[in-house]
């Protein structure tokens, strides 16, 4: 059984101080000939709630290695973290200054490698950020979330979808075809004006072109009428979760790895969200395992003991993952 450890916050000032804690553990867990990519999500420019750079900073100080970096790969939709200069900028501006910051996918997200998986179920290879193969080792530092599409955000999809490279995403994103429910559709046209693509147009009712459409899910979020649907019933959102897990598969394999979840801050939508968002249950604490699937199945089961409403079933991904060999779902929490 995995070992997952619980480090206790009462209050989110105390979280920098948990960090300098679990940078103790995180300094033996490697080398310093081990290089180690930190794979994080670095915020957008209007969230506040996302991971802060001083519950990362120790953590990344605690690599021994000369060879390490902060990473994450270019996004889908359009905005400054769609390009890898802008994205470094967002980066350093939300106070990610104090490391090597790598968008390993490249400039516009079209460097990756194919990385062969020889038990997927959707995939026989993933496309992941090319400079990630430079490094041996991957700390998936997390803050979770929930998550419009995916019911959850936490280290698989951390790993799996922030690791894609743009062609992956929209790989793994393609599972969804949106529908637009006419008869609830007041075409005001706010899933148009937030639609990052120009996929939409309204006419009477909304209409989603869907080969412009990159699945991001923004119009899902804004529609004030909840008339943009994910139709279940094709299994789409169990098929993104399952690709996801198949993605963060491909980006660990042969990867010496180590996961660190923050459960502080817990918001209804992603980081990428851009805007600010309220925390929607009381601040648990941070989570640390050798173990990927144990995490996340830990972090749910400790923010729905908090209240955490999700709109999506979100175990799929996490079963699916058991299933890939990435870890197991049983799990024993120590308490630090
Ligand atoms: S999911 Fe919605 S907002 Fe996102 S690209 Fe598709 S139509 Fe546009
Ligand atoms: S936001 Fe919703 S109600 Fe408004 S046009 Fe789009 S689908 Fe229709």
């Amino acid at each position: 059984m995995s070992k997952v450890f619980l480090y206790s916050v009462e209050k989110e000032e105390d979280t920098e101080k948990i960090a300098k804690k679990i940078s103790e553990k995180t300094g033996k867990k490697f080398s310093e000939d081990d290089s180690v990519a930190l794979k994080l999500h670095f915020g957008e420019r209007r969230s506040d709630t996302h991971l802060k750079p001083e519950w990362v900073e120790p953590i990344y100080e605690s690599l021994e290695t000369d060879k390490k970096c902060l990473t994450d790969c270019t996004v889908l939709y359009k905005g400054d973290r769609a390009f890898a200069d802008t994205h470094r900028e967002v980066a350093r501006d939300n106070g990610f200054d104090f490391g090597k910051i790598v968008i390993a996918d490249g400039q516009d997200g079209r460097e990756d490698i194919n990385i062969p998986l020889e038990n997927g179920k959707h995939f026989e290879t993933v496309k992941i950020g090319e400079k990630i193969a430079e490094y041996d080792s991957m700390l998936a530092v997390t803050h979770f979330t929930g998550h419009v599409a995916n019911g959850i955000g936490g280290a698989l999809k951390n790993v799996g979808m922030g690791l894609g490279s743009k062609g992956g995403k929209l790989e793994m994103h393609n599972a969804f075809n949106l529908k637009v429910n006419r008869s609830r559709c007041t075409a005001c046209g706010t899933c148009k004006v937030n639609c990052p693509e120009d996929a939409i147009t309204v006419n009477g009712h909304a209409e989603i072109d869907h080969d412009v459409c990159v699945g991001c899910g923004k119009c899902i979020s804004v529609c004030p009428e909840g008339a943009v649907k994910i139709p279940w019933g094709d299994s789409s959102a169990i098929g993104l979760q399952e690709k996801i897990a198949e993605y963060a598969r491909g980006a660990l394999k042969n990867k010496k790895t180590y996961f660190v979840t923050f459960l502080v801050n817990v918001t209804k939508d992603c980081d990428c969200t851009n805007r600010k968002q309220e925390k929607t249950i009381e601040d648990i604490g941070v989570l640390v395992s050798e173990d990927p699937v144990a995490i996340d199945q830990a972090a749910v089961d400790l923010v729905e003991e908090k209240g955490f409403d999700s709109r999506i079933n979100y175990t799929e991904q996490i079963k699916h993952a058991e299933k890939l060999g990435m870890g197991q779902r049983e799990y024993e929490l120590v308490e630090m």
